[in-house]
């Protein structure tokens, strides 16, 4: 049941541990998420980031509480699961593409193979995400024949080609280098004004300031702090997003 005034993800005591080894990475998290909400998530490496946006779509499992993505319970079932992966969309710091095939056939694979969306039309909504990520002219490349800045924005433009209303974004811009950060940036802050909800694990802090709703701090699987990006930035509450802020600024 989607009421516009429910949030499109919701956090209920959620508490995760590695198999593996045991470990406690996610901590009682209660966060919510509201339709259209442009939300940066930051903190330090091993705070547990990665691993909260990955069990939005299932990418990992949690043992105790509950994630809701617009009505449908995570893990509950297989359904349930596919039904979510519909909807969101996943941009990694390394790009995922395909290197064996070209630009266009890494952007209408999941429409045509998983959606089973007829060809022709799979590209032309490819080509009108390329020409959104203003790429089109590399259609027929391979991805190794374009530069980082370039593959991040074709990785970008395959998450849109499913029509998410939600888009995850884990760290996109950390692989690349320097001169290439800004195309990505700009790529995605021309995302922000077509009502999708972002969560962006990122420590660029332009982009927040420029897009953000939120910024939410993570120390040691826990939030810590949740403040608008003015606040956070420039008078954060906590001992550790004040240690935090003063080792990346
Ligand atoms: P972040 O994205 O904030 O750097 P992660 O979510 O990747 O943090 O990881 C949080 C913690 O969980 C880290 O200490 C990491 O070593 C541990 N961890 C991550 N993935 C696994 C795994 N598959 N098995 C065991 N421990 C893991
Ligand atoms: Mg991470």
């Amino acid at each position: 049941m989607s009421n516009t005034d429910a949030p499109i993800i919701q956090f209920e005591n959620v508490n995760k541990w590695y198999p593996s080894n045991g470990y406690h990475v996610l901590r009682d998290i209660n966060l919510s998420f509201a339709k259209g909400e442009k939300v940066v998530i930051c903190g330090p490496s091993g705070s547990g980031k990665s691993t909260l946006i990955r069990c939005i779509n299932a990418l990992e499992e949690y043992q105790e509480g509950k994630i809701i993505v617009d009505g449908t319970v995570v893990g509950d079932d297989v359904k349930g699961v596919d039904r979510v992966r519909r909807e969101v969309g996943m941009v990694f710091q390394q790009f995922n593409l395909f290197p064996h095939l070209t630009v266009l056939e890494n952007l209408i694979l999941s429409p045509t193979w998983v959606a089973k969306m007829p060809r022709n039309e799979a590209i032309e909504k490819a080509m009108a995400q390329l020409e959104r990520v203003r790429i089109a002219e590399h259609a027929d490349k391979y991805p190794l024949q374009l530069s980082g800045g370039q593959q991040q924005r074709v990785a970008i433009a395959r998450s849109l080609c499913l029509t998410p209303k939600i888009m995850l974004f884990d760290e996109p811009t950390s692989a690349l280098d320097p001169e290439m950060i800004k195309e990505v940036l700009d790529v995605m802050i021309g995302l922000t004004d077509q009502g999708m909800t972002m969560l962006c694990v990122t420590h660029e802090m332009g982009f927040a300031k420029a897009v953000a709703d939120r910024v939410i701090f993570m120390d040691q699987g826990q939030v810590v702090e949740q403040n608008t990006p003015e606040e956070f930035f420039n008078n954060p509450q906590n001992e550790r997003s004040q240690d935090f802020l003063s080792k990346i600024l």
